[in-house]
């Protein structure tokens, strides 16, 4: 019984101080959270590869202790000092991270500040380089990303500009508000949601604008390669094509001057051209378009062929056949209410080179039409020519070459007649048209058949081979007005050149 007592005794004292004890140390911890406050965090940024801490310095604080939640929900302390910075490269792209950090004190301890970011890469940027509308920024795909900003600073400013905010699936801009010649510097961030990544790595470029709308024409001096004018340009650099893909600088044309003249071009071939404008040795655009066209010898002479009321298979087909032969072109003047039903043929003029132009929708005369009706008649076939060559028109002859002033006034290109008639559709006789050619022909003559009668192919499979021997290149009647320095205009009669 004694014994009893005593144990109750024992038991009773202990539960008493561990009561007391609890109690005290409830009481301390409620005092401590109470007075103590939590360290502020400034920022938690994202930076290249990293994530970067940083807080307020806390009054009285020893040192400072930083935790990260882990990916087992547990914290754990990344970094005690006293610097309050600090950069966790221990993170991977797209993933949330909370850090906390508390102040170590005299004889405590502050409460946690906690704050928290989504780790963004910094992404990067694959190229930065001049294109044909600008300058072409590409960067590589980063997983997490809804978005990348796009940030710009030209030579003269102090800061970055935000051009453009893209969409996750882009990765590309165009910076078509560039200005030519000046140098711009150019970063990108990724964004996820509201958050965002530190910037890629900066590229800069001094921007040298595309050149445009190149053309090549044959000229009495040799081919003549012109373009769009860039302003304060250095010069241009103008590439001739040598074969297949392999090209050759021909030579410069300084400042603004905006055209170059080919005087060493192989003669009678198809050649191709291109430009670009440079600022520098170290610094260029890109190419401009290229252009491409048959080359005439302006110093030996040359007869233009021309077909009228076509075009018409059968006789069409033979005579293209005898050009393609002969590396020989002519011009065709088109009936616009045949293009439809013949429109291979169409195609076919166009491919090797012959030159397509209009001869009115339904061969009516000119000369008894109102203003608009002419127009119309023109307009209609200059579209069908179109829409199955893809080129625009250049010439117009009106049926039996009758023309007014109120053609002249309503047609808006040049028109063409002839200086020698084969009378081909009148007598048909092949023998006839072949030596009215003969007996006529000179260079800069335009001779006229007409593709619809079986006699003027059987003409034209003598004659075509026949001025070729004699020395005659065959050339579309545009090839040869360029080649002779005559400048058309719309409206006015040619006859030759
Ligand atoms: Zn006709």
């Amino acid at each position: 019984m004694l014994k009893m007592k005593k144990l109750l005794k024992v038991f009773f004292a202990m539960t008493l101080t561990a009561f007391l004890l609890f109690s005290f140390e409830c009481l301390a911890a409620k005092d401590s959270l109470e007075s103590a406050q939590s360290v502020k965090i400034k920022a938690v940024q994202n930076l290249s590869g990293c994530v970067k801490i940083s807080w307020e310095k806390f009054d009285g604080a020893l040192s400072y202790e930083l935790e990260k939640k882990m990916s087992n929900g547990k914290w754990q302390k990344i970094y005690e000092g006293e610097t309050r910075t600090y950069k966790d490269s221990e993170v991977e792209d797209g993933k949330v991270y909370f850090y906390r950090v508390r102040a170590v004190l005299e004889n405590s301890v502050s409460a946690f500040g906690t704050k928290s970011t989504k780790f963004l890469k910094a992404p990067s940027l694959k190229s930065v380089k001049n294109s044909t509308n600008g300058v072409l920024i590409k960067w590589e795909k980063c997983q997490n990303a809804t978005g990348y900003k796009i940030y710009r600073k030209s030579e003269s400013a102090k800061k970055y500009k935000l051009l453009k905010t893209v969409g996750a699936n882009t990765l590309n801009f165009t910076d078509k508000k560039a200005t030519g010649f000046l140098k711009y510097t150019y970063k990108i961030k990724q964004q996820s949601a509201n958050y965002i990544s530190a910037t890629s790595e900066v590229v800069s470029l001094l921007y040298v604008p595309c050149v445009k709308n190149v053309t090549a024409k044959n000229s009495p001096n040799g081919i003549k390669i012109t373009w769009n004018s860039i302003s304060s340009s250095k010069g241009y650099s103008v590439w001739r094509k040598i074969s297949g893909e392999e090209w050759k600088k021909i030579g410069v044309s300084k400042g603004e001057k905006n055209y170059y003249i080919d005087k060493k071009c192989t003669y009678g071939k198809k050649a191709y051209y291109k430009v670009r404008a440079y600022y520098n040795a170290k610094n260029y655009g890109v190419f401009g378009n290229t252009a491409s066209l048959y080359t005439v010898n302006p110093n030996k002479k040359m007869v233009a062929l021309t077909y009228d009321d076509g075009p018409y298979t059968p006789v069409t087909g033979r005579i293209l056949d005898c050009l393609e032969k002969n590396k020989a072109r002519a011009t065709f003047f088109v009936v616009g209410s045949r293009v439809d039903t013949y429109s291979d043929c169409i195609k076919r003029e166009a491919k090797l080179g012959c030159e397509i132009a209009n001869h009115t929708y339904s061969h009516t005369s000119l000369t008894k039409l109102s203003k608009s009706d002419i127009k119309n008649e023109i307009e209609k076939t200059d579209n069908l020519i179109k829409k199955y060559t893809g080129n625009s028109v250049n010439l117009v002859r009106a049926p039996g070459g009758a023309v007014n002033q109120t053609v002249k006034d309503s047609v808006s290109h040049p028109l063409i007649n002839w200086s020698v008639d084969t009378l081909d559709w009148s007598h048909r006789t092949a023998s006839k048209t072949v030596s009215n050619i003969k007996a006529n022909v000179r260079d800069g003559s335009i001779v006229l058949m007409h593709d619809l009668y079986s006699a003027t192919a059987d003409a034209s499979e003598t004659i075509i081979p026949y001025l070729v021997k004699n020395g005659y290149q065959l050339v579309t009647v545009s090839e040869m007005m360029d080649a002779k320095g005559v400048t058309m205009k719309n409206g006015n009669l040619y006859r030759s050149a």
